[in-house]
């Protein structure tokens, strides 16, 4: 399972992936053994996906503890997520079974909506902790930037509300707009369009960068390319699984 860097744009399926300096462990031959049913949605509009157990449980321990963790799912071959969107876990279970990330044809939506597009399967894929898939997800969305040269920031609500302060995305989108923005466009209304955090965070980072507002300025697809040898340091999640935290799935009302 490839962790990085692939995607089904066609845009950035002509560049070169972000090299990963820690690639992650294949699932292991019995992740194959036995499929299971997914059943996504609500009642009334249920969608199935026919899944290997182990695969999913390899690469999302939110769902390995609701399977092998003692809770009703366990033992059974049908696994309900009732709250989660269709097109979230449509975008998920392609890149569990091809490794390759597709959110959304870049040249077809607006910046703001492709970018929406992908934050929510970040958010996705935080939730249900499959941190590979998070890796994957910042690698499609700085191959865009550096194929498409711009990079929407109207998530910031989105963003700020539903992910962690130490969250790698969080420190990309800083980093970026510390290092690459004129601030040229910057007007009143940001107290409203962006969140109070983010500007706050932006702040921050000028002080603790020692950059001077304004002061640096270039497109945002140089910054992306400059970043690509030290991205993976930077922004993705090495961590062992075992010691990230995992919302706790005995919750799950599905
Ligand atoms: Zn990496």
């Amino acid at each position: 399972m490839a962790s990085t860097a692939q995607s089904a744009n066609p845009a950035t399926l002509r560049q070169e992936p972000i090299p990963c300096l820690h690639r992650p462990p294949k699932p292991p031959p019995n992740a194959f053994d036995t499929v299971i049913t997914v059943v996504i949605g609500p009642e009334g509009s249920e969608k199935k996906y026919q899944i290997y157990r182990g695969l999913l449980c390899f690469h999302s321990k939110y769902i390995d503890r609701m399977l092998n963790g003692g809770f009703k799912e366990a033992g059974l071959g049908v696994l309900h997520l009732g709250d989660v969107d269709h097109e979230d876990f449509q975008n998920f279970f392609y890149w569990l079974n091809t490794g390759i990330v597709a959110c959304g044809d870049h040249p077809k939506l607006d910046n703001h909506k492709f970018f929406a597009k992908i934050v929510k399967a970040y958010i996705f894929a935080d939730y249900h902790a499959v941190q590979a898939y998070n890796n994957a997800l910042l690698d499609y969305l700085c191959l865009d930037v550096e194929a498409n040269h711009t990079l929407s920031m109207r998530g910031t609500h989105q963003i700020y509300t539903n992910i962690t302060e130490n969250d790698p995305l969080r420190k990309l989108l800083v980093d970026i707009i510390t290092e690459s923005c004129s601030f040229k466009s910057m007007t009143k209304d940001a107290a409203k369009r962006y969140h109070k955090q983010f500007l706050l965070d932006t702040v921050l980072a000028f002080n603790d960068k020692k950059i001077v507002v304004g002061a640096v300025g270039f497109e945002r697809s140089i910054w992306t390319s400059s970043m690509r040898a030290r991205f993976s340091e930077q922004y993705h999640d090495h961590s062992d699984p075992e010691d990230r935290p995992v919302p706790d799935a005995s919750t799950n009302t599905a």
